[in-house]
């Protein structure tokens, strides 16, 4: 693997320099007024790409599977129902998390590249008269897969029930890359990861939290003790935390998120858009299509792209990596294989998306894949070409 290379895993994320240095610091007293200065910016800046009207931020060291516990052990309590789908390799984990947890999980299961089922998440919330389901799950963007699915929609399902359960939106892969709307969509608690959208390292869960999840920690007796909601709230309030935070990651955090609203969330939310678009010409190019179901549910963060009959995803990606130097997600769980993945969020220009084409055509025609050389990456140049928003160059 070479470190010059961007990598089009769909998380870690290439890293802006400026997001590097920001980390970069040295050692501060984190229960000095110095880090309640750096804190403060990164939690309103989370509160604002998040779309919060109320409720709090908590940041954990930890990642996104951290959040997922963080979001289940300070909320519910052992034996408490959930509803989820599973229909990927993520929204699996978060299930089987939640089961370790010794909560009883209503699955809804979903074949691998549809989205979160509205009809059957509404079906169920009406049929559960007793309301024992405390919390609906859902995916935002299931990685695996490459799918986005309708959270506004699973909002209008459980209103439509008259349902009270709490809804917690897993945004790992698409929180900072993808329009999210935790306040109309009445989010109760959304999970992000700082290596993904934040464009930073791993070590970060970043959390919203409602003012209705908040409450729901008084009666929660799930044990917590690292992930404890309320302990991190009481050292908030003093501009500090129960433990020693990862300042350099909070310092990057503020930063990232500085960048995102230079560029403006609504830009930051095309470009991914645009690019997506690109790889998704350059996938039809090849012959092949996405492995999401249908246009509808195609993300803009990662493109799991189904491989032709007799072809195998997992050997490009370790061709990419041996050969060329450059990093491609297999296909993981029920869809190894049959897919590979190229992740398009982050710090990604429409050059960088170019190389990283480029060298997919290369191995598939190594591995005599029915693909023509520069196919792909003359349909997506096409499409960049064709949607180029004017460079701002006077004002860099
Ligand atoms: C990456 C990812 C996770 C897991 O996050 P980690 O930071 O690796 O723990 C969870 N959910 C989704 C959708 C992801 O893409």
């Amino acid at each position: 693997m070479s470190v010059q290379n961007p990598v089009f895993i769909p998380g870690p994320t290439n890293m802006p320099e400026s997001v590097r240095k920001a980390c970069d610091m040295p050692t501060i007293d984190h229960r000095s007024p110095t880090f309640a200065r750096l804190f403060k910016p990164a939690v309103a800046g989370v509160k604002r790409v998040l779309k919060m009207a109320e409720g709090e931020v908590i940041i954990l060291p930890s990642t996104g599977t951290g959040g997922w516990e963080a979001a289940v052990s300070n909320t519910l309590s052992p034996g408490d129902t959930v509803l989820a789908a599973r229909f990927g390799m993520f929204s699996h984990r978060w299930i089987d998390l939640c089961q370790r947890h010794g909560l009883n999980v209503e699955i809804i299961e979903t074949p691998w590249g549809e989205g979160a089922p509205l009809a059957a998440i509404e079906a169920a919330l009406k049929a559960d008269t007793s309301g024992k389901i405390k919390a609906v799950l859902a995916t935002h963007n299931e990685t695996a897969t490459g799918v986005r699915s309708d959270i506004g929609g699973i909002r209008r399902a459980m209103d439509a029930a008259g349902h009270g359960a709490m809804l917690f939106v897993d945004g790992v892969s698409s929180i900072g890359s993808m329009p999210f709307d935790f306040a109309g969509w009445g989010v109760d608690i959304a999970v992000a990861g700082s290596q993904k959208g934040f464009m930073l390292p791993a070590g970060l869960a970043i959390l919203g939290v409602s003012p209705k999840a908040i409450a729901a920690m008084e009666t929660a007796k799930l044990p917590r003790t690292f992930f404890d909601f309320k302990d991190m709230l009481s050292s908030y309030a003093r501009g500090g935390y129960p433990y020693t935070p990862a300042v350099g990651l909070i310092a990057g955090l503020a930063h990232s998120i500085e960048l995102l609203e230079d560029e403006g969330l609504e830009a930051v939310y095309a470009r991914h858009h645009r690019l997506a678009e690109g790889v998704r010409r350059a996938v039809a190019a090849w012959g092949m299509t996405p492995f999401a179901a249908s246009p509808a549910l195609y993300s803009d963060t990662v493109t799991a792209v189904k491989v032709p009959e007799g072809c195998n995803g997992t050997d490009l990606v370790q061709l990419a990596a041996t050969k060329y130097g450059m990093a491609f997600g297999v296909g993981l769980g029920e869809v190894a294989g049959k897919v590979f993945r190229i992740g398009h969020l982050g710090m990604l220009t429409d050059a960088m998306v170019l190389s990283g084409l480029a060298v997919a055509e290369m191995c598939m025609a190594d591995l005599g894949w029915p693909v023509k050389l520069g196919s792909g990456v003359a349909a997506a140049q096409e499409h960049y070409r064709g949607t180029a928003p004017a460079m701002a160059l006077a004002a860099e």
